[in-house]
């Protein structure tokens, strides 16, 4: 999300904890602003795709906030702020723009552990 009554970075909030961008906290943007910060979406990775748990279902009237449609897929809602969800093809697209990013660092949680590898160059790990 965007919040006007903040300041330079502060500006860009993440929808699921609604903090601020930071150098390491990068985000994957969606519609009409929406933001999810690598943190939720790991989390949301992790409990949608590698757990594969059925998650939430947005109410009636919501929709995901990152794409803005009602999709049957499961949606992993914000433990924080109970009206963000994300559905997890967002969910998949939002980790596959995160994990092409050189600057974010991020990679999918459990990508080392199964044979999912889409990745064909590995990444050069210098820690
Ligand atoms: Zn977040
Ligand atoms: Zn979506």
């Amino acid at each position: 999300m965007h919040d006007p009554a903040a300041q330079g970075t502060d500006f860009f909030k993440c929808d699921f904890c609604r903090r601020p961008w930071r150098e390491d906290r990068p985000m994957v943007e969606g519609h009409r602003g929406s933001l999810i910060c690598a943190d939720c979406l790991t989390a949301a990775h992790l409990e949608i795709v590698n757990e594969k748990r059925p998650g939430h279902s947005p109410p009636e009237h919501g929709a995901c906030t990152m794409c803005l449609e009602r999709r049957d897929d499961p949606h992993w809602q914000s433990p924080l702020f109970e009206s963000a969800f994300i559905c997890r093809r967002c969910i998949r697209q939002s980790a596959q723009t995160l994990a092409k990013d050189p600057d974010s660092g991020w990679t999918r949680p459990g990508a080392a552990a199964t044979a999912d590898r889409i990745e064909d160059d590995p990444d050069p790990d210098d820690d």
